[in-house]
């Protein structure tokens, strides 16, 4: 390509600093090193993390360096690729990872995580393997969100976090595969291994929730109770499989006791797809005792929460997953072809499509929980 090798200038959303609006900048993305890759970003969801860091950064989410760019659940193509890359090619379409796969390392080669450090610390640090960004605007460096930024036409990111994707996948939905879905489909399928007719409870109906409200209706559980405090949610929940959705605000009394009388005792499963310990809790005191699993989805990289220990001395058991417990590079290829086969839905997540210039329009409509989510396009200006 005639870009290969050169720095290329393009449109990208830079936070400058916390708690303000992003602005549209022309940035420089500079050409991939050893073992990265350069993605033409086609499309890219707005997830509730990009918002939390945005807005609440320092409180539920430690503290990234400012400038940055955020955006993690994208899709594109490969424009070039840096030294040593074997694995990818101009063309290939792609989606870009916050979570690596190296394939080789302890955590890559055991069946029982999905948690491969490889960049670890320098991806959360915004910056890739080397310590630096690719990403600058106006002489300045601008830090890398989780290693990706996808609010970027151009980005480039280490070539173990990224999937190569069948070339007929439609790139403005198998975005929503690099977060938000993914999370929450493997919430229910693999970390809490919901069975068949077994009771589910779904905490927080966003696109996380909704998509665990999937994989629990996939794995066909009997009962999927949707929890959630705006309404608005229940429609698309019941389109999801939910087969009761129920609303704190209604009941005096706590949200957990209220799931437990509805199912003579409590569920089978709980996913909690909010990101807060208060609702953690209840999630995990919805619960049967003996054996009610309560899977954490939701984020918060600073709060603790505190559980009544009997409740695990019953029989219970919690757990957190990162990515919905998915081989990242290995399994999201896999995920996609599930999306063309029809077993698993994205296009009904998507509640608005934006240009990159309405990205703020995006945040307003995901707080204002109008949306489920919001895929920017991003050659579109
Ligand atoms: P979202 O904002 O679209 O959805 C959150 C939902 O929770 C909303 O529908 C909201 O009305 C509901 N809610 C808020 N307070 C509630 C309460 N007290 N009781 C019941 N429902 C309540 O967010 P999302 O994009 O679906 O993300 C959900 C969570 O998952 C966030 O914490 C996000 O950071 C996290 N997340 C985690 C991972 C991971 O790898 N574990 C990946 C993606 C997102
Ligand atoms: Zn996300
Ligand atoms: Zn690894």
């Amino acid at each position: 390509m005639a870009t290969d090798g050169k720095v290329i200038t393009c449109k990208a959303a830079v936070a400058w600093e916390p708690g303000k609006p992003l602005s549209i900048e022309e940035v420089e993305v500079a050409p991939p090193k050893a073992h990265e890759v350069r993605i033409k970003v086609v499309a890219t969801g707005v997830c509730h993390t990009d918002w939390e860091y945005l807005f609440e950064t320092g409180k539920g989410m430690k503290f990234r360096p400012f400038p940055l760019v955020l955006g993690h659940e994208a899709a594109g193509i490969v424009e070039s690729i840096g030294p040593e890359v074997t694995r990818f090619s101009p063309g290939d379409k792609v989606i870009p990872l916050f979570l690596p796969y190296c394939g080789e390392c302890e955590r890559c080669l055991s069946p029982k995580t999905n948690h491969c450090k490889k960049n670890w610390t320098n991806m959360q640090a915004g910056v890739l393997a080397d310590g630096t960004s690719r990403i600058s605007c106006k002489g300045q460096q601008v830090y890398q969100f989780l290693g990706v930024s996808s609010f970027s036409q151009y980005t480039v990111v280490p070539d173990t976090s990224v999937a190569k994707i069948r070339s007929d996948a439609p790139l403005d939905k198998v975005c929503l595969l690099g977060c938000g879905v993914s999370t929450g489909y493997g919430a229910a399928i693999n970390a809490g291994k919901v069975e068949k007719d077994s009771s589910c409870a779904v905490f927080g109906l966003g696109a996380v929730g909704l998509a665990a409200v999937m994989g629990c209706k996939v794995a066909t559980a009997r009962r999927i109770i949707g929890v959630d405090i705006n309404r608005d949610k229940f429609e698309k929940a019941r389109q999801f499989g939910a087969t009761d959705c129920i609303n704190p605000r209604d009941y005096s009394k706590p949200i957990q006791e209220v799931v437990v009388e509805m199912t003579g005792g409590g569920v089978d499963y709980a996913l909690e797809c909010v990101g807060s310990p208060a609702i953690m809790n209840a999630a995990l005191e919805s619960t049967r005792d003996a054996w009610g699993t309560c899977v954490i989805a939701g984020w918060t990289e600073t709060e603790t929460m505190s559980i009544s220990v009997e409740k695990l001395l019953m029989g219970r058991t919690l757990k957190g997953t990162y990515f919905g417990g998915w081989k990242s590079v290995k399994d999201v290829p896999k995920l996609v072809d599930d999306y063309m086969n029809h077993k698993l839905k994205l296009d009904e997540f998507i509640t608005e499509k934006l240009p990159l210039v309405q990205i703020n329009k995006a945040f307003d409509l995901l707080k204002s929980g109008k949306s489920i989510r919001t895929v920017i396009s991003l050659q579109d200006s």
